[in-house]
């Protein structure tokens, strides 16, 4: 991912408060009750450890319960103090998949810890965000191996892909070009790996690489038209790339416009050479 989020608004820790003292009448009251002040010390861990495994561990003792807590986030009651909450995660006014940048509102919402396995994050904002179908059908219960504990970025706690960290390289022949997505340079070893596990187990290499195509086609068409009318190319090109920084650096359409832009053979071919026939 690819875009940084602003930190949920609501308080994990206090919300925990809240949905056991819902409970106070139920069926579970007695359970809820007797592990609240570990559930409250495991959200206060989450924080903490920016959501980090295995720093963030999972917890054994509710494993038998898991469905009270999945049932939190799946079935919650009407006026139950969680459901406000995912219902605005779910309203949300994104225009790009924040784990992929793919273009489209996001509309499922995704546990970066899943829930299986950490039913206490089930309902814990800082665990949720909003995600694309693809990305979702990709990440489903992964988290990490016994090399790489964790595969995925953090969409509120990694704040360096606030920058740009996806980097295309574009390379002829420019009317059939490879198009190679990889990690710019200058980021930490870590930063540098953990993106490229992001990429690799979300598969969205293969995805870029349908949109790279698409694109390709109609840049070539604009340039044509832009030459038609006199424009220049390479200016249009770069207030087609200002557009795209918004809302991520990491938009596909900004970092498809950032590699035509900065590579010069392309301008020079877009600028100067006979295009295909076949726009
Ligand atoms: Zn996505």
């Amino acid at each position: 991912m690819v875009m940084k989020l602003p930190m949920p608004a609501a308080d994990n820790v206090q919300l925990v408060t809240e949905i056991v003292a819902e409970r106070a009448n139920g069926v579970n009251a007695t359970f809820f009750k007797g592990i609240k002040d570990e559930w409250r010390e495991r959200v206060r861990q989450y924080i903490e450890a920016a959501g980090l495994p295995p720093t963030v561990t999972t917890w054994a003792a509710i494993q038998p319960r898991t469905t009270s807590f999945l049932n939190l986030y799946l079935s919650p009651a009407e006026n139950s103090v969680q459901r406000p909450l995912l219902k605005s995660m779910r309203d949300n006014d994104l225009s790009i998949c924040p784990a992929c940048g793919e273009s489209g509102r996001p509309n499922t919402l995704d546990h970066y810890l899943p829930k299986q396995l950490y039913p206490h994050f089930s309902v814990t904002p800082v665990n949720l965000f909003p995600m694309c179908d693809a990305c979702q059908n990709a990440k489903l219960d992964k988290v990490g191996n016994a090399q790489t504990p964790r595969f995925f970025i953090h969409p509120y706690f990694d704040t360096f892909v606030a920058a740009q960290v996806l980097h295309l390289e574009i390379q002829a022949p420019f009317n059939a070009p490879t198009f190679t997505l990889g990690v710019v340079e200058g980021l930490s070893p870590s930063e540098t790996n953990l993106v490229r596990t992001h990429l690799r187990e979300l598969g969205i290499e293969k995805r870029y690489a349908k949109f790279f195509r698409n694109e390709h086609r109609r840049l070539l068409r604009s340039v044509d038209r832009l030459r038609t009318t006199g424009q220049d190319v390479q200016q249009a090109l770069a207030s087609f790339r200002y557009r795209a920084e918004e809302p991520s650096l990491n938009a596909w359409e900004h970092v498809f416009y950032g590699a035509v832009l900065d590579n010069p053979d392309f301008i020079d071919y877009l600028t100067n050479a006979e295009l295909p026939s076949y726009l």
